[in-house]
């Protein structure tokens, strides 16, 4: 295997999951009699330019079906997110009614929606139908096809280049991120910028955060590697903010090479950064086996625990990291009875692999569990403030990762 940025070979394997069915292969219950496809799960490093990857052994199509229904608006503090950085972008950029934003990956219209609501004219690019109905019935124009050079030259060809383009959490999950990135250079007006957020490497490693390994996620990103694949591109990085977003988020914002803004101090400090914490240094990658094994033990502990002195434990939040951690750990019904998730496109449904029920989060209060397992750690403190009723009966709240932790 070659690596998909440099074509290097690739020979580091920094963590192997064994195997999974995709991670957002939500089954439905004549689902549970038929066979289930596993793939293989493991992440590589490219010694050449450091791009943190899966083996690429699924195609893009196949993960991101019809019935794919992970609906951004379901997390309050994500919209509030967005809201913001809309707020900013619009006085930043000066955009008004002659500008255009485009959005990669538009999701149900979380985002744009934003933009239509100041004036502003937008389209957004998404090729899941489920939620692309969404976005539409907000009054958002939306193509239901995959981002890349071909259709970034399209839109040029159509005069549709951009004065914005976002992409929020989907530049990891693109199969070939050099295609993708022509794409964005193709789109691009003159002076245009583009921002684009991704779960920074450095907190991956620092933290421990295996469990956002999944098929989908095809590259873990430092601004380093994403540097070098701008450039190599014809774009340039000019800024970069982090965010706390999805347990520790880069923003970058990137701009034509030739174009003559300049560069913030904030690109070298990061760069220095990731030099320091030693992220171009093999043996950064060579324990991180080892330090998402004890995270894996230790659930798998409370879990047995739990269940031999009788407690009750349900977990929240039928994310895909909840679906890598559920199946690396092997854990069943038996141990995990349900989770609840406040999508409705969820509820009804069974994780993948592990077939455990997603129930609405009504069932939590019907029948209060002694503990309650945040899959999704990065919204611990938003699920926490929701079920807040819960924790006044005696509930604790737990999660497993970086470590496994019990919240009072
Ligand atoms: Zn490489």
């Amino acid at each position: 295997m070659k690596c998909r940025h440099c074509s290097s070979p690739l020979e580091q394997t920094v963590l192997d999951l064994g195997f999974s069915p995709p991670s957002n292969a939500y089954l439905n219950e004549t689902d549970l009699v038929r066979p289930e496809k596993y793939y293989p799960l493991k992440v590589k490093v490219c010694t050449n330019c450091w791009l943190v990857q899966t083996d690429d052994y699924t195609q893009a199509d196949e993960l991101f079906n019809a019935d794919y229904s992970y609906f951004s608006s379901t997390s309050t503090g994500w919209l509030a997110h967005a809201a913001s950085y809309a707020q900013v972008m619009i006085q930043r950029l000066q955009l008004n009614a002659n500008s255009h934003v485009i959005e990669v990956a538009a999701n149900d219209g979380y985002l744009l929606k934003n933009f239509v609501a100041a004036g502003i004219p937008c389209l957004g690019i998404e090729p899941a139908a489920s939620t692309a109905a969404a976005a539409e019935k907000q009054g958002i124009p939306v193509l239901r096809e995959f981002f890349g050079e071909a259709l970034g030259k399209r839109l040029a060809a159509e005069g549709k280049q951009a004065d914005l383009i976002a992409g929020n959490n989907v530049y990891a999950h693109v199969p070939d991120i050099n295609d993708f990135t022509r794409g964005l250079k193709a789109a691009l007006k003159p002076d245009g910028t583009i921002t684009l957020e991704f779960p920074h490497l450095l907190r991956l490693i620092e933290q421990t955060q295996f469990d956002t390994i999944y098929h989908e996620h095809f590259s873990y990103l430092s601004l380093y590697t994403v540097e070098r694949i701008f450039k190599t591109a014809g774009l340039r990085i000019f800024d970069v903010e982090q965010l706390p977003t999805h347990g520790g988020s880069l923003r970058i914002f990137g701009c034509h090479t030739e174009s003559r803004r300049a560069s913030t101090d904030a690109v070298a400090a990061i760069l220095t950064e990731e030099v320091r914490r030693d992220l171009q240094t093999p043996a950064t990658y060579q324990n991180f086996q080892t330090r998402a094994n004890k995270v894996k033990d230790d659930l798998i502990s409370f879990l047995i625990e739990q269940k031999r002195v009788g407690k009750k434990v349900a977990a929240y939040g039928a994310a895909a990291k909840g679906n890598t951690l559920l199946n690396y750990a092997g854990i069943k019904p038996d141990l995990l009875p349900f989770v609840c998730d406040a999508a409705m496109a969820k509820q009804g449904k069974y994780m993948p692999g592990s077939h455990i029920p997603i129930l609405s989060p009504s069932a939590l209060a019907k029948s209060p569990p002694d503990y309650v397992l945040i899959l999704p750690w990065n919204i611990a403190a938003e699920v926490k403030q929701h079920n807040a009723a819960l924790a006044t009966q005696g509930t604790k709240f737990v999660i497993a990762v970086p470590k496994l932790t019990i919240f009072d």
